[in-house]
């Protein structure tokens, strides 16, 4: 059964650009709800081990450069379907091939800066939930 949770972070291209706004409207308008959220700023040690899995990859540094590089917004959502429904609602990775009306169609500028993270299964969204918030924070 799919699960009902994602995690989500507005990275710090969409959080400098101003666009917090525009992108929890879009969330909050595709029927998801905020169980838990948060405005923090990842150091280089903590965006490395959230993107462990991508160690290997070529554009590993260069990420948690990135993601290290200015304050984010993370937030646990809540929906039927939640993991799936979500990544139809960002878009594609590069902004470039992310399909009309997606959040990185909007608001991504790169590959590398596109604006917003989805958990990409159940499992992952339920470690990343617990990465970033203990069960106190959500509600
Ligand atoms: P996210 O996990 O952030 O939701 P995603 O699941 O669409 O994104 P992944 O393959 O998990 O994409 O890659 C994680 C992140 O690494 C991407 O969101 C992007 O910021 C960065 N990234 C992926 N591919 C590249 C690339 N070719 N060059 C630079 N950065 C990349
Ligand atoms: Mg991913």
């Amino acid at each position: 059964m799919a699960g009902n949770i994602t995690l989500t972070m507005i990275k710090p291209d969409a959080v400098k650009n101003n666009h917090i706004g525009g992108i929890l409207k879009m969330i909050n308008e595709a029927g998801f709800r905020i169980q838990a959220m948060k405005y923090t700023r990842m150091t280089r040690e903590v965006a490395g081990a959230f993107y462990a899995v991508h160690k290997e990859r070529p554009f590993y540094g260069e990420l948690v450069d990135f993601m290290s590089s200015g304050p984010i917004v993370a937030a646990v959502l809540v929906k039927d379907n939640a993991v799936e429904d979500f990544r139809k609602l960002i878009g594609a990775t590069n902004p470039a091939e992310a399909a009309d009306d997606t959040i990185r169609k909007m608001y991504a500028t790169s590959i590398g800066e596109n604006a917003v993270h989805g958990s990409d299964s159940d499992e992952n969204a339920a470690i990343e939930a617990g990465f970033h918030f203990s069960a106190y924070e959500r509600f």
